[in-house]
């Protein structure tokens, strides 16, 4: 097994099975099933293993955001072959990790442009090492390279709407972007948002607590109470489902921050137990994953 190989199947098994124990063995990608599930206008959404996939199909063609693992290519393509018979024209990943561009190399070869932003080509380029997983992530091939990329904004006039992509600074990377269908209202969060657990944030790729906060913030400040709104990964949900989730990320940070102005080390923090009340009303938390967010949120303060 690749180091690469390794990657994804860890990502993926954190993704699939919620643990952070056992994450390590392979995935049979041969049992993974994409489903997809239509969500208003021209949007639906693919669930599969590794992050949720959003789509938009009409006249003009097929655009997807983010592409899970290549071995799932195929799937990805006939699930998207159920929802349109339009070629597939674009592919925006919401951030370099490999359950969200695996697919980029098959993708790019069969003709799809693929766009992210500036610093997801710069880290899938470079390769990557993701500190929180003791993980590296292997420079990626040519073709799986974003064309074109961008540095705040930037729009794709298709199917009858504006969808625009908007990048949010330091947030689970340094190269996030959520993508609201303006027509459809419908807006993908990519992992700024994860609607099962306390989310992780890379801080070791530029990820922060107060940049998931300030995507939350931005994506309430498009929502109103119509608007769908796609996680990174766990299902779809709704402005409140982002005021909650914003309400569990508020809360610890505020509680680790005044620990650490305490003096407290992470390690004190971590076996304090001080985030339960927040963990007890969230939701799946893996075994162990509340003492890695503490970890992100910790780390990343300033
Ligand atoms: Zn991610």
């Amino acid at each position: 097994m690749t180091l690469k190989t390794n990657l994804i199947a860890t990502v993926a098994a954190l993704s699939l099975a919620g643990s952070i124990t056992g994450a390590l063995s392979a995935q049979d990608f041969s049992k993974v099933e994409i489903k997809a599930e239509a969500l208003r206008g021209n949007i639906s959404v693919l669930y599969g293993a590794g992050g949720n996939i959003g789509v938009s199909a009409g006249d003009d063609g097929v655009f997807i955001v983010d592409d899970q693992f290549a071995p799932l290519t195929d799937k990805i393509k006939a699930a998207l072959a159920g929802i349109s018979d339009k070629p597939l024209r674009f592919v925006l990943n919401t951030h370099f990790h490999g359950d969200h561009t695996g697919g980029n190399e098959n993708l790019g070869k069969g003709g799809a442009v693929i766009m992210a932003h500036d610093n997801v080509r710069q880290r899938l380029s470079k390769g990557a090492f993701l500190k929180a997983f003791d993980m590296k992530m292997d420079p990626a091939k040519m073709a799986a390279l974003p064309v074109v990329t961008f540095n705040d904004k930037i729009s794709l006039h298709m199917n009858g709407e504006e969808a625009r992509v908007i990048h949010v600074k330091n947030a689970h990377t340094d190269g996030d972007s959520i993508i609201f269908f303006k027509g459809s209202n419908v807006i993908h969060m990519g992992d700024t948002f994860f609607n099962d657990r306390l989310p992780f944030m890379d801080v070791s790729n530029g990820g922060s607590i107060d940049g998931v906060i300030a995507a939350a913030k931005a994506v309430l400040e498009l929502a109103n109470d119509e608007t769908i709104v796609i996680p990174g990964h766990g299902k779809v949900t709704d402005k409140a489902g982002v005021q909650a989730y914003l309400v569990a990320l508020e809360a610890s940070r505020k509680i680790v921050a005044a620990m650490k102005a305490e003096g407290k080390s992470l390690e004190d923090i971590q076996a304090s137990g001080a985030l339960a009340d927040v963990n007890a009303n969230w939701r799946a938390n893996p075994e162990g994953w509340v003492k890695k967010y503490i970890g992100f949120v910790y780390n990343s303060l300033k």
